[in-house]
């Protein structure tokens, strides 16, 4: 396994990283045994950066990696992550993880999700989260602050120059590179450590295998791989987050940590090229059109969208029920005033697409 500096923080994290949200169920419940033996042989193989969360896997992958964790074959650092605003709030949470994971300190500690920059002023007031994790610190429970962000890249900038954090994580993937990009350079040029979640384009990817098939050098023999390895290419990135689920994913996404053999330039040149037209049609979760004064949250609208421009739209429904959370319905809220579209980075025709969201919710 290959290892890169996690930023300034003195750590070596494997390039591949434990996403710990893709858990299996057996039958109607997790058979911690099994599941912690996943996490067991990922660590065997090298990984050494263990991502989880409350609510992951209903809210039970901390307790499953519990469970691995009393057992763990080598060193292995944890990371998890509080969502809330309130210091208080924070602390009863991380005081949960820790007993559920049953260490002392957590590696690396998310001020989890922020959204944009209002949201990351409301976590950093006094009395907040910030202030919670800070003091966590300095009492040992939490090794780092990090967070994580749906930012775009400009936002990630601004929050990575205002100083505070050791490490950040995003979600990165050939689909929103462009946006995100920018982030990813300012955090690196701070110091900062980068994980990166979501290297599959939220399932896209492997999905379409056949359209993303020209991410593909000649020694990835999946589209998986490729993507994988477009993320680990990345000088700015320490570890790539990938979720997993059963032995044989971690063999296979361990390997690609093995040796990381980069793009060269003219293969990210046909990547790059191949974004900018056959790409043009697809949302890229830049977020440049949210602040729609109907509150109608766009960018979620027009990723899950992505999956009917790559002949799913079964799969448009299903990210609105199990990825967002949110009521396809709202599309219907839309007046049409254009905001969003003058704003889109893609140019992508919004308003229409949230007329094909209507009416599909309407057959549903
Ligand atoms: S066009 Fe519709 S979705 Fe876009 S900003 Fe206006 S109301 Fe919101
Ligand atoms: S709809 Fe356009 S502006 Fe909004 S997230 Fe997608 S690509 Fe970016």
């Amino acid at each position: 396994m290959v290892y890169k500096d996690y930023g300034k923080t003195g750590k070596k994290v494997s390039a591949i990283g434990f996403g710990g949200m893709r858990f299996v169920k057996d039958g109607d419940s997790y058979d911690y045994d099994k599941c912690a033996e996943v996490v067991r042989t990922a660590n065997r193989l090298g990984v050494n950066y263990f991502d989880t969360a409350p609510f992951y896997n209903e809210d039970q992958s901390e307790l499953i990696f519990g469970h691995a964790l009393k057992e763990m074959p080598g060193e292995y650092y944890i990371s998890s992550k509080s969502g809330d605003k309130d210091g208080s709030e924070l602390r009863k949470r991380l005081e949960t993880s820790l007993t559920r994971l049953g260490v002392e300190k957590i590696n690396f500690y998310h001020i989890w999700c922020i959204l944009d920059i209002e949201d990351y002023k409301s976590r950093m007031v006094k009395g907040g989260a910030y202030e919670a994790a800070l003091k966590a610190k300095e009492e040992g429970l939490i090794e780092h602050i990090v967070f994580s962000t749906h930012c775009n890249g400009d936002e990630i900038e601004t929050i990575v120059n205002n100083g505070g954090f050791e490490g950040m994580t995003i979600g990165y993937n050939i689909l929103n590179a462009q946006f995100r990009g920018k982030g990813l350079r300012a955090a690196y040029e701070k110091g900062l450590g980068v994980a990166t979640m979501n290297p599959l384009g939220g399932g896209i990817i492997p999905e379409k295998a056949d359209f993303f098939d020209f991410l593909r050098g000649e020694k990835d023999k999946t589209v998986v791989d490729a993507a994988l390895r477009f993320n680990c290419s990345h000088k700015e990135i320490s570890t790539v987050l990938a979720g997993m689920g059963t032995i044989e994913q971690v063999i296979q996404n361990t390997e690609i940590g093995r040796v990381i053999s980069p793009f060269d330039e003219n293969k990210l040149k046909e990547i790059n090229d191949r974004m900018s037209s056959s790409m043009d049609k697809l949302c890229t979760g830049c977020r440049y059109c949210e602040y729609c004064p109907q509150e109608i949250p766009v960018s979620k609208h027009m990723l899950s969208y992505n999956y009917s421009i790559l002949g799913n739209s079964e799969a448009t429904m299903n990210e609105f029920k199990w990825h967002w959370g949110i009521d396809p319905k709202e599309a219907e809220k839309c007046i049409e005033c254009g905001i969003c579209e003058s704003k889109c980075t893609q140019h992508l025709p919004i308003i229409g697409r949230l007329k094909d969201i209507a009416a599909w919710t309407e057959q549903k």
